[in-house]
């Protein structure tokens, strides 16, 4: 097996990269991620690198993607278990879908301070485990949840509203991008954002088999 050191303080998105990708596995990927300090400011304050969910089977029928852990995910060291998840998990209840079937990742893996949004470069060396995960975990589906992933999977100058609403080819998958829950909750049950989750949520159930 490749030499799996994780990657070290301050370590460019190439490194990140190249340790990721010599992971054979998901458990290799989580035992070298898992002490990642690729970027010192999060590494610094973080309590848990929040490596993501996968299903007991290990195959998930689709991948849930958000941007960065907040603070219950950061306490527990899992993700989407705040009101975020609480909230996903109703909707996608409501879609017929269950977070059991589902693999649930975020484009950071450690909660930025504050909640701030992600920085460039963190997201540029977080990028490598999150490629890696996909290859691994091989979904048909993946959901964007929220701009900063819509924007990872489909460009920098994506607007949310002109994508949501229909999938999108991405790496011979297929990528849906919509509202993160933190959304939903803030414009409140009657507002846009939760419509068009539940809404996107739905169509994505009906095209899995
Ligand atoms: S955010 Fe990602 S790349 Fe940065 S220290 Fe955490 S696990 Fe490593």
């Amino acid at each position: 097996m490749a030499d799996l050191r994780p990657p070290r303080l301050d370590a460019a998105a190439a490194e990140v990269a190249r340790v990721a990708a010599a992971a054979p596995d998901w458990d290799a990927l989580a035992a070298v991620a898992r002490p990642c300090v690729a970027c010192p400011e999060l590494a610094a304050t973080r309590q848990h690198v929040v490596i993501g969910d996968v299903p007991l089977s290990g195959r998930p029928r689709f991948v849930l993607v958000g941007e960065a852990p907040g603070a219950t995910e950061d306490e527990t060291g899992r993700p989407f278990v705040g009101r975020s998840g609480a909230l996903l998990d109703l909707l996608l209840a409501e879609a017929g879908l269950s977070r059991a079937e589902a693999a649930v990742l975020n484009i950071v893996k450690c909660r930025p301070p504050a909640n701030r949004t992600p920085k460039a470069p963190e997201v540029a060396r977080c990028s490598g485990w999150l490629r890696r995960q996909l290859e691994l975990l091989d979904p048909p589906v993946i959901v964007a949840l929220g701009l900063s992933a819509a924007k990872w999977f489909l460009g920098p100058r994506t607007v949310l509203a002109e994508v949501r609403g229909r999938p999108h080819p991405w790496g011979g998958r297929a990528v849906w991008a919509t509202y993160h829950p933190s959304a939903a909750i803030r414009f409140g049950p009657n507002g846009a954002p939760r419509a068009s989750l539940r809404a996107d949520l739905t169509a994505v159930a009906g095209t899995l088999s």
